[in-house]
């Protein structure tokens, strides 16, 4: 009897948790990584700054955990189109819901659904070429541009905006998105945190980066500081994040055309503007319990482009449990939903922590599964899928096809670029089948 597995998701998550189950279960378990993408690894391809190349080299070790022996990709099948949760359930002796969490949370202020308003996961899309997003119509003509939020991915969609061409060119980014960025406009991008420096959840070196930009400058109100006392209370990696802030604050303006400017203690409440963004109104807050309190001193800041990085939500599945609270599946702590269906990844534990924190959320869901005496029970398994598949006339690709999309992509790169991604599916299937 086959054992079988079938991983929904082939981003960071659905690999770890691939490699976990092949450490265990040795050639003595098969394993299908679906995705409803011919290309592979998720967030490392569409989420990772293009500027950030070498967090991608993991993508190597993804590689090693698809081509071992049992383990497939099925590309462009998507759950709820294509096939069912239950319907898996019936064909795997256990099923991993490593989706991700593909949505942006909604600002849910007035005129957030005004033209120049998106949110991260649809302008880091188009940056990277995601399917889904590189079609965004992002107008860059105007001067100034607001993110809201205070982590990573805010630091991420400033540095795109304030680099130069020649700063970009030779990332991971889309052609079309560097075209747009190189015709941009906006000199003014304004960083909104609701709360202070030492709240922010920025890390040392994407803080730290900021400050070597070639044209732009970072900003901090020397007043939006903390005394630096107060500092020794952080933990030392925050502290030296903070350090940074530190060295951005008192500092003359130069001569440098862009500048990126930390709004701390700003709450947003409201976008306003005649059909399409012109300005975000934000509160001033102060500290209590932690927690930001609006003072009522209400600012606007000029802006045309709105981008709200204050995180994501997991897509929910019909007939499968989802918190709407927490924008995610209910698990226990191993990843269990249900019996012999079970989330590893964002899916799991919601948008937090690095590309390596996925390694043991898959390493716990596989030895949740050991505890759960998930075996061989006589499932049909990837050929039982194949059939179900052929059956609804569903175009599936393979490993051999994303390596075929990749030589495709890494031909096409521009000088010093490691690829020119593709960004449409039909043109991918041309290329794998
Ligand atoms: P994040 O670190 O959780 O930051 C979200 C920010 O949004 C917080 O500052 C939060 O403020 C703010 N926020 C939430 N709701 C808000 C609202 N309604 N109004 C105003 N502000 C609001 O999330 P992220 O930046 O999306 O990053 C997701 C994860 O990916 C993080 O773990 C991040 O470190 C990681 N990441 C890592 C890298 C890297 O290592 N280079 C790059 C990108 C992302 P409060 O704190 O006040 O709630």
């Amino acid at each position: 009897m086959t054992f079988s597995i079938a991983i929904i998701g082939a981003g960071p998550a659905g690999y770890y948790t691939a490699e976990a189950a092949q450490k265990h279960w040795g050639e003595a378990v098969v394993i299908d990584i679906i995705d409803r993408l011919p290309t592979p690894y998720g967030l490392i391809r569409a989420g990772v700054a293009p500027d950030h190349q070498s967090i991608k080299a993991v993508t190597r070790r993804y590689e090693a955990t698809n081509m071992a022996p049992g383990t497939r990709l099925v590309g462009n099948v998507m759950l709820g189109r294509d096939v069912s949760v239950d319907e898996l359930l019936g064909l795997y002796d256990a099923v991993v819901l490593s989706v991700g969490a593909p949505l942006d949370k909604p600002i849910g202020i007035p005129g957030d659904d005004l033209p120049g308003v998106v949110g991260s996961a649809a302008f880091v899309g188009w940056y990277n070429g995601h399917p889904d997003h590189a079609g965004l119509a992002v107008d860059l003509s105007h001067h100034g541009a607001a993110i809201i939020g205070n982590g990573n991915v805010a630091i991420d969609c400033a540095r795109v905006l304030a680099k130069t061409v020649d700063e970009l060119a030779a990332t991971d980014i889309t052609g079309h998105a560097l075209a747009t960025l190189g015709a941009s406009a906006v000199r003014d991008v304004h960083i909104i945190g609701r709360r202070g420096p030492h709240q922010a959840s920025f890390t040392t070196k994407e803080a730290g980066e900021l400050g070597h930009l070639v044209r732009a400058q970072p900003i901090v109100r020397a007043g939006d500081l903390p005394p630096a006392a107060d500092d020794a209370a952080l933990d030392p990696g925050h502290r030296k994040m903070v350090t940074h802030l530190r060295s951005f604050a008192g500092v003359p303006r130069g001569d440098k055309p862009v500048t990126i400017n930390f709004e701390f203690f700003r709450r947003p409440v409201a976008v306003e503007g005649q059909g399409k963004a012109q300005r975000l109104i934000v509160e001033t807050t102060h500290l209590e319990n932690g927690q930001a309190v609006g003072t009522g001193e209400l600012h606007a800041i000029p802006c045309g482009l709105v981008i709200a990085c204050i995180g994501y939500r997991t897509q929910a599945i019909p007939g499968t449990p989802y918190a709407e609270k927490l924008g995610r599946f209910p698990t226990d702590d191993a990843g269990r939903i249900a019996p012999g269906l079970y989330a590893s990844g964002w899916a799991r534990r919601g948008p937090s922590g690095t590309i390596g924190t996925n390694r043991p959320d898959g390493f716990s869901v596989i030895a949740a599964m050991v505890a759960d005496g998930i075996s061989a029970s006589g499932k049909p398994g990837p050929a039982g899928l194949d059939a179900l598949l052929s059956s609804r006339a569903v175009t599936t690709t393979d490993f051999t096809g994303w390596q075929r999309i990749e030589a495709a992509e890494v031909a096409a790169a521009r000088t010093g670029a490691p690829r020119e991604k593709l960004v449409d599916v039909t043109k991918m299937l041309q290329i794998a089948l």
